[in-house]
């Protein structure tokens, strides 16, 4: 029976209630903001399937390989522009919907929090476009994947690496009507203060939310790596660099626990593809089209599945490149962020009724050890003093 005592060791995927023959599982939400598996006793039958599918507690066995590292950057700059890196999520998207296919994936609600959505029409994929830093909630979608590809329908879900590890675990087996990608990921921060912070926003803005029509944490109109949050609303943009909520997911002040030691990382991606922004592409290519910051994906193919996809994406300048290479400038791919006392005097602060604009200020200062850290990394990383290898395994 799942009982979490230390936070750290659930990622909140879901699979333990999906799983669950007697539905004693249900998901809610803590304090902090994110979701945990909660059993009701009562209905509990003591089989263990939740604990035996869970890809946190039994992490699963898997076979080493090297995953084929490709660059890409869609060809028709207006979808690159809308896309956080290059745009392959959207290129892979769109030939399951014109296969007659279901794409899930993170969209935003009517209050601007996030949850996991299927889609059938190329329109309705804008929804999923983007990446937007807060929890998803994956409600029902594990069941509505397995119905779907039940019915022989083509399905590509995308989430986080452990949302596809809960979904693999949910569903046994690779299934050939299902295409598993994941996104790279630093760590996921808190649904609570994402809410928090959208209401400062718009109170600093003296804007109503209700009249938001949109919201882009990766808006390119600075460029790729100078990227924006910007808030579109019926009296104008809004768009900023400083953006505190994102200030202190940088500094990892708000990451769900499980993102700190993230056994994912550890044992390796379950899906078919992971998609990635192709951080530090001016060390690893010459290619122009690259080089012109409107965006880069970094694909990493780890399965013949994965390759077939990548076969058909037509529209795209696609380059191959050393994926142990690439990973040297994006460690977050394979390493959890540090937990630091950072983190919880951001807490205690938020618990004390400050602003999350207050609280990032209070609770981050930047030792100079970090500092230094900061200024020698990316000469360390030139000069190949700095780097690191990775196993990486296939289930
Ligand atoms: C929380 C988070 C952390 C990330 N950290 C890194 C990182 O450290 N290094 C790195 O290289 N890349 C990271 N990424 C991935 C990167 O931001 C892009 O999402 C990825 O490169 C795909 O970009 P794209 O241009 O192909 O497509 P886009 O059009 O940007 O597609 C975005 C895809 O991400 C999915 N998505 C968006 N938000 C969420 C969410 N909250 N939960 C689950 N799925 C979501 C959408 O469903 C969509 O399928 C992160 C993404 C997220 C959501
Ligand atoms: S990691 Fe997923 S399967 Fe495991 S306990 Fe948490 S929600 Fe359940
Ligand atoms: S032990 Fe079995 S019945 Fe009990 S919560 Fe887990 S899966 Fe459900
Ligand atoms: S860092 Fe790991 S645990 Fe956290 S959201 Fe990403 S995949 Fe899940």
């Amino acid at each position: 029976m799942i009982n979490i005592v230390d936070k750290k060791c659930c990622c909140g995927c879901g699979a333990c209630a999906e799983v669950c023959p007697t539905q004693a599982i249900s998901m809610s939400v803590d304090c902090e903001g994110f979701r945990y598996p909660v059993t009701d006793v009562s209905t509990c039958i003591s089989c263990g399937k939740c604990e035996r599918q869970c890809p946190f507690i039994t992490p699963q066995a898997a076979e080493a390989h090297r995953p084929e590292g490709l660059l890409l950057a869609d060809n028709d700059d207006c979808q690159r522009a809308t896309a956080s890196s290059g745009g392959a999520f959207a290129l892979l998207a769109s030939n399951v919907i014109d296969a007659g296919g279901i794409v899930f994936g993170a969209a935003f609600d009517s209050n601007w929090g996030v949850h996991h959505i299927g889609v059938e029409s190329i329109a309705d994929l804008s929804r999923l476009k983007g990446s937007k830093y807060v929890e998803s909630n994956l409600g029902d979608s594990y069941a509505k994947v397995a119905e779907a590809v039940a019915a022989g329908r083509r399905v590509m879900f995308v989430g986080t690496p452990c949302q596809v590890a809960g979904l693999r675990r949910a569903i046994g087996k690779p299934h050939p009507y299902l295409l598993l990608v994941d996104v790279a990921c630093h760590g996921i921060p808190s649904s609570k203060v994402w809410g928090h912070s959208l209401k400062e926003f718009c109170d600093k803005e003296s804007i109503s939310p209700n009249d938001i029509t949109a919201i882009n944490f990766r808006d390119k109109v600075k460029g790729w790596k100078n990227y924006h949050f910007t808030v579109t609303h019926r009296s104008g943009n809004y768009s900023t660099r400083e953006f505190p909520y994102i200030l202190g997911f940088a500094h990892d002040l708000y990451l769900r626990p499980s993102c700190h030691a993230c056994r994912i990382k550890e044992v390796g991606s379950y899906a078919d593809i992971t998609l990635a922004d192709a951080w530090g592409i001016e060390h690893t290519t010459s290619n122009a089209r690259f080089l012109d910051d409107k965006g880069v994906s970094f694909v990493m193919v780890h399965t013949d599945a994965g390759r077939d996809a990548m076969a058909g994406v037509k529209t795209a300048t696609v380059e191959s490149i050393d994926t142990e290479e690439m990973l040297q400038y994006n460690r977050s791919i394979v390493t959890s962020a540090p937990h630091t006392a950072e983190r919880e005097r951001f807490f205690a602060l938020l618990a004390q009724g400050g602003s999350v604009a207050h609280c990032v200020a209070k609770a981050h200062r930047v030792s100079l050890k970090q500092r230094l850290e900061r200024l020698l990394t990316p000469l360390l990383l030139r000069l190949g003093i700095k780097g690191f290898t990775k196993k990486w395994r296939r289930k």
